[in-house]
């Protein structure tokens, strides 16, 4: 039974992979603000853990690693978004913005790196963005936030080759809590026109990548960003 930490994973897409893992038969040790959404499976602990801590973020993957005697795969998927144009930009949310989504990732990979380099292994993944690999207005920091998350899958790839592998996952439109507490149904519908598929993803459909990342059959991937947008960032929708 694998042992596998999953950071956001009390609602949207870290809850949809939090059941993925644990329906597949690992141990999930979901790190999240808040106590999940919904029933949770009886393979997932929940572990109260701001990821904009680096302290108790170190601290929470050491009581996992000593309980367990080990880590085998890491998940840094807790992400938060504010919407706001350039011009009303506080330091206050910039900050916030980068510290959990791209200083939490940091850290959860820093703190899961040591104990799987010792034992020979283990697998770093990370939920960015197709807005990191794009301009989109509203979301100036956020953006940045994922762009830096594709950077950190390369260096750490380069750096803890050939021992683990590491990989990021950018989904486009996602249908999860986040999503829909920011746009309307209008909104929501022009986003679909926008993409080649006409829908927004699933959540389990992210899960099931990183379930593949995971796995044995991934064990050749790495410093990858793979997208899962239904076509959008491919290009235009109409030919003209
Ligand atoms: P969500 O709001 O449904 O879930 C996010 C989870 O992260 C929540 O359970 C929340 O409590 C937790 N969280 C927030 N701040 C935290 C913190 N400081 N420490 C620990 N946990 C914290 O959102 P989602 O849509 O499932 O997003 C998950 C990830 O996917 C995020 O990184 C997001 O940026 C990314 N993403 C989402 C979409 C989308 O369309 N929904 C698209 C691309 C990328």
């Amino acid at each position: 039974m694998r042992t596998v930490i999953i950071s956001g994973g009390s609602s949207g897409i870290g809850a949809a992979t939090v059941q993925r893992f644990a329906e597949q038969g690992d141990q999930v040790f979901n790190f999240d603000v808040q106590p999940p959404a919904g029933p949770a499976p009886a393979q997932a602990v929940w572990k109260k853990v701001d990821v904009a801590d680096w302290g108790a973020v170190t601290a929470a993957v050491r009581e996992v690693v000593d309980e367990r005697g080990g880590l085998d795969v890491a998940i840094a998927n807790a992400g938060i978004s504010v919407r706001h144009g350039v011009l009303e930009l506080t330091e206050e949310t910039a900050r916030r913005v980068i510290d959990v989504n791209l200083l939490g990732v940091l850290a959860l990979w820093v703190a899961a790196a040591a104990p799987m380099t010792a034992a020979g292994h283990g697998r770093l993944l990370a939920t960015a963005s197709v807005n990191g690999r794009r301009g989109y207005p509203n979301y100036a920091d956020y953006n940045a936030t994922k762009a830096g998350i594709i950077s950190l899958t390369q260096t750490f790839a380069l750096e803890l080759s050939p021992v683990v592998q590491v990989n990021c996952v950018s989904p486009g439109a996602v249908l999860t809590p986040m999503q829909l507490a920011e746009y309307t149904d209008e909104m929501l519908a022009d986003t679909n026109a926008r993409i080649p598929a006409r829908r927004h993803a699933m959540p389990p459909e992210i899960a099931a990548a990183f379930h593949y990342l995971a796995s044995e059959e991934a064990a050749f991937i790495t410093g990858q960003d793979l997208v899962i947008d239904g076509g959008e960032v491919a290009g235009a929708t109409t030919s003209a």
